[in-house]
């Protein structure tokens, strides 16, 4: 039977099935960003995890507009696509995806949509409309940030509608991406040999400053920075070159930057659930297919 779980700090027995020892060390975390270092998994697996999270986890956006008055000089097809880029705060545990609310509605009820409104008048002079002038309904599915300009209105012009805010999931529109970036790279491994005359060629040469030259050695500074470009190596007046720098073998370096809908844990936690269940369903094709067979 196939396990796959993940965990923030420790160590996990399972992974697909084959039983192993994955070990999750955070590097760094803050409100949108992540990075962590993973050691016993392979590409394969942390790929479908980057995919799962950039394109199966749900996020709110504003989906659909109804401009009641607008006088500005923007269509009203470019405020919607603006609109709906906008990241929103996103409740996972109170709303549901709209093609699995038990409403079937495809206007959507309270638990599959969120009506956002905006009444702007310039009154006194030219004005900037932003993000935070959208009124929520629901003070927690409100804009990532009130600072991000929608557009501008001339003295006198005005602009009002509402929108309505769905969960969905990239795959189907970039703007339901809960992340701005996703990556992972192999955790670097830097080897001084003893020919090594600390000439301080690599040193100078290093883009990300990884290395640093003390009295009689080369020290890295900073592994974690590595991009395992080689340009050290190919400095190296030694040869054979007395630096090596390769990619440690199933340890990657996964980061996570938050567009600021969902925490960046929870981002991974949903991409966990995902992964398990989509492997899940594919062990119950199987068996189905194997007995189809017999
Ligand atoms: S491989 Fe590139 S980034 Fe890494 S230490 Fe060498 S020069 Fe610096
Ligand atoms: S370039 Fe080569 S010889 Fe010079 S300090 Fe670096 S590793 Fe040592
Ligand atoms: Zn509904």
């Amino acid at each position: 039977m196939h396990q796959c779980s993940i965990e923030r700090h420790g160590k996990v027995e399972h992974y697909h099935g084959v039983s192993k020892q994955v070990e999750i060390r955070v590097l760094e975390k803050d409100e949108t960003n992540m990075r962590l270092l993973v050691r016993g998994v392979d590409v394969p697996f942390l790929n479908a995890l980057r995919r799962i999270v950039t394109s199966e986890v749900p996020s709110m956006a504003i989906d659909e507009i109804v401009v009641v008055e607008n006088s500005s000089i923007m269509q009203d097809e470019t405020i919607a696509h603006r609109l709906g880029l906008v990241p929103l705060r996103t409740d996972l545990d109170s709303y549901n995806l709209p093609e699995e609310c038990p409403c079937k509605s495809e206007f959507g009820c309270n638990l599959c949509r969120v009506t956002l409104t905006m009444d702007v008048e310039a009154k006194e002079g030219v004005r900037t409309v932003y993000s935070g002038d959208l009124v929520s309904e629901n003070p927690g599915i409100v804009p990532v940030s009130d600072r991000i300009p929608i557009l501008k209105l001339a003295k006198e012009q005005k602009i009002k509608l509402e929108a309505y805010a769905r969960l969905g999931k990239g795959k189907n529109h970039a703007k339901w991406e809960p992340v701005s970036m996703c990556t992972y790279k192999y955790y670097p491994k830097i080897e001084v040999t003893n020919r090594c005359s600390v000439c301080g060629k690599c040193v100078d040469i290093c883009p990300r400053r990884v290395l640093v030259k003390k009295e009689d050695s080369i020290e890295v500074n900073d592994m974690i920075a590595c991009t395992l470009c080689q340009d050290c190596v190919k400095a190296c007046p030694e040869s054979p070159p007395a630096i090596q720098v390769s990619g440690e073998e199933n340890a990657f370096i996964f980061n996570l930057e938050s567009t600021g809908t969902l925490a960046p844990e929870r981002v991974l936690a949903e991409a966990s659930k995902i992964l398990d269940k989509q492997l899940k369903e594919l062990e119950g094709e199987i068996k189905v297919k194997k007995s189809e067979k017999s």
